[in-house]
């Protein structure tokens, strides 16, 4: 929707395709620091989200243990002053109004909605031709972007796109509570003892009263409990009163289970053609742990829809244009997803040096890179090379630690810095 309104906006024609727009469980909701310009440019501007009720403020993210230890992330004050100038606020979004808002801007921006599933990408080569639709709906045109999120990844499927994983697939779940007085900030609590992959449980107010309560494991932890005869609601209830801060929920649990949902960090790589470009999650499924989702999304739409009107009376979109964004995409997804996986959900860091210097290692550079992204919002050749370089400096930098953790003989395992 964001990649629509961008080319609406720039004098193109635009047909937007979307199987669900009654928005069955939509997630994405903790919002990282550069999320608010990106919505800011669709004319959603913070003040206005959170003064409709669309958002809260999130003003710092708790990274909080079984045994009681925290550690609390908030941008410090300098940040905020010149030169760096950063915006030290950023929200959480109920995301079902955030949608809807950003539906009706696609809508009076002039964009055709059609609600319905393109089952089918007719081509020519590397060419896409035309989509078809399950109503059997065949729509042309000269530009394709391909944003079907995760589970679909509609153009990767179609042309058979090289992916690399990260990590197990995983499982969340997750349901809405109501409290007293919500906290401005995002809670996550890690379940990390011993030489295990991580567990954690997500605490996110969308309103003054309303949290969203997530937890996320591996597949196979979940498949592991359901064999033991657990439900579903079980699991999650099971889960929740391991936690002191959550414990006070189990008994307001609804009787209906909880919001499911799996998926597996990937990112495929060429997700260009000559005519066509992928955006958001059907490019590149990043941790929900690391908060890019939705920023990335963003980001991607404001970039790919950039290089569509820019060339938009070539034949073909130029190779170069098209092949530093799939390196910018690239690039920062495999950033995040290796860096939240081998210093945060495996083990041999986190008992290492703890897993609360661990989560200083992965944040102060994952937030540091992130901000050089959206001060610096590479394109050209040079900064795109630049951005790619030194995110892979910084991930080969993790993953040798990572190896050296792993090979020598590991410390105590601990959960406390
Ligand atoms: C459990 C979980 C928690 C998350 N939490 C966060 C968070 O706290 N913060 C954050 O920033 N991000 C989070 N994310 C990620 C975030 O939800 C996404 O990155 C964000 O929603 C952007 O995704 P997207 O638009 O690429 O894909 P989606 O949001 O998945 O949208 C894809 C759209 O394409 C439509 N579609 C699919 N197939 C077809 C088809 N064949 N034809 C037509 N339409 C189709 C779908 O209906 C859907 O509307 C989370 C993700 C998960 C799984």
């Amino acid at each position: 929707m964001a990649a629509s309104i961008h080319l609406a906006r720039a004098g193109m024609r635009v047909t937007c395709i979307e199987t669900d727009p009654q928005d069955v469980d939509p997630v994405g909701e903790s919002l990282d620091w550069f999320a608010p310009e990106l919505l800011r440019e669709l004319d959603l501007p913070m003040d206005r989200l959170l003064r409709d009720g669309i958002a809260t403020y999130k003003r710092h993210v708790i990274l909080k243990l079984i045994s009681g230890a925290a550690r609390h992330y908030i941008p410090s004050d300098w940040l905020g002053r010149p030169p760096f100038n950063v915006e030290l606020r950023t929200i959480h979004v109920d995301r079902t109004r955030l949608n809807r808002i950003v539906r009706d801007c696609l809508v009076s921006n002039g964009v055709t909605l059609i609600s319905d599933k393109v089952v089918s990408v007719e081509r020519d080569g590397a060419r896409v031709v035309a989509v078809v639709t399950e109503a059997g709906e065949r729509l042309c045109s000269r530009w394709f972007l391909d944003a079907s999120g995760s589970a679909t990844s509609l153009f990767p499927r179609v042309f058979e796109l090289p992916a690399f994983e990260y990590g197990p697939r995983k499982v969340a779940l997750w349901d809405y509570f109501q409290v007293e007085e919500a906290l401005e900030g995002t809670t996550l609590l890690g379940d990390c003892d011993g030489n295990r992959y991580m567990e954690w449980v997500w605490q996110i107010p969308i309103h003054p009263k309303t949290i969203s309560v997530g937890y996320v494991a591996t597949g196979e932890s979940i498949k592991a409990k359901r064999q033991q005869g657990l439900t579903i609601q079980e699991i999650y209830s099971e889960q929740l009163a391991r936690f002191e801060d959550l414990r006070t929920l189990v008994p307001d649990l609804p009787h209906s289970p909880p919001k499911i949902t799996s998926y597996h960090c990937r990112t495929f790589d060429n997700i260009s053609g000559p005519n066509w470009l992928v955006m958001g999650e059907a490019a590149a499924m990043v941790d929900p742990m690391t908060s890019y989702g939705v920023t990335g999304a963003l980001r991607h739409a404001a970039e790919a829809s950039r290089i569509v009107s820019r060339y938009r009376r070539r034949k073909r979109l130029p190779w170069l244009a098209r092949t530093l964004y799939v390196r910018r995409v690239l690039a920062m997804a495999k950033f995040f997803n290796c860096g939240i996986e081998k210093v945060i959900y495996d083990w041999p860091i986190r008992n290492r040096i703890g897993a609360l210097n661990a989560g200083d290692l992965y944040t102060i550079p994952a937030w540091s890179m992130n901000h050089l992204y959206s001060r610096f919002r590479p394109e050209g050749l040079i900064s795109t090379l630049f951005f790619s370089l030194a995110l892979r400096i910084l991930r080969m930098a993790l993953s040798i630690y990572y190896w050296f953790c792993k090979r020598s003989r590991p410390a105590a395992p601990v959960c406390t810095a």
